[in-house]
């Protein structure tokens, strides 16, 4: 074969596979930019430091039988995505709790009682689903400042004899974005577990300008529930906590599902 007709025959290979090469080289140029904007750039994820001669300690060779030392030093391991968020953080106010006994029937019943009660079943539903809940009381010096996934406020409502129009629950909550949410999952969720209605035309400028509210965290989600009245809903607060307690439960179910 003459010089001629080599080179010819390369330069026939040359444009016959033209295509085939382009891609190759544009598909490799391409993983490489998909690699360098998919991995950290402070350092490559999950490397490794094998560890020569110099990491194995004076004394000590691979042949020590039983110690499980493989002569591999680890170094620091960089990691490719964010930390996954720490637990939710979830607080009831179990209203008065030291502080006072808050409303108080004639026969002695106290508000802080029923309060309490609902606020420990809240508690115990929500850790039977692997929430951490705390209890905090009504001036608890850890609300200034506090931050929170939720926090709700329990009350209940008076135990005067009001004729029987004044019965069921109400709600006010903080300026925080999400509070609007909040108070969705917990109105309609206490609805359904209670059967109790809404009572709108008692609700007063405490309740509006909940101390709390001012305490905590502005973008801190929280509620004020009154849970009834118990004079005209005794029974529905007091025999029926467990329900009561189920809605609220419910309620920051709903919510923090639908954040
Ligand atoms: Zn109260």
């Amino acid at each position: 074969m003459s010089r001629f007709s080599e080179d010819s025959e390369l330069g026939w290979f040359l444009r016959r596979n033209l295509a085939v090469m382009l891609f190759i080289v544009i598909a490799s140029v391409g993983l490489f930019v998909l690699y360098r904007n998919f991995t950290s750039t402070e350092e490559r994820p999950y490397t490794v430091q094998v560890g020569g001669e110099a990491a194995i300690p004076a004394g000590l060779t691979l042949e020590d039988g039983g110690t499980g030392y493989t002569g591999v030093e680890y170094s620091d391991v960089s990691q490719k995505f964010a930390q996954s968020p720490g637990p939710l953080k979830i607080a009831i106010v179990a209203g008065h709790r030291g502080s006072d006994s808050g409303a108080v029937c004639e026969d002695g019943l106290q508000e802080l009682e029923i309060n309490e009660g609902v606020a420990d079943r809240v508690q115990r539903k929500l850790e039977a689903e692997n929430l951490p809940v705390s209890i905090l009381s009504e001036f608890d010096n850890r609300l200034s400042g506090f931050s929170s996934d939720v926090l709700i406020s329990l009350h209940a409502d008076s135990c005067a004899p009001l004729d029987p129009s004044f019965t069921g629950y109400k709600t006010t909550v903080n300026a925080s974005p999400q509070a609007a949410l909040l108070q969705n999952c917990i109105e309609e969720n206490y609805a359904r577990a209670t059967g109790l209605p809404k009572h709108t035309t008692t609700i007063t400028d405490d309740m509006v300008h909940y101390h709390a509210f001012n305490k905590i965290s502005a973008a801190s989600p929280a509620l004020l529930l009154e849970m009834g009245f118990m004079y005209n809903d005794r029974q529905r607060i007091t025999e029926g906590a467990d329900g009561v307690a189920q809605g609220i439960t419910d309620g920051i179910l709903c919510f923090l599902q639908s954040r």
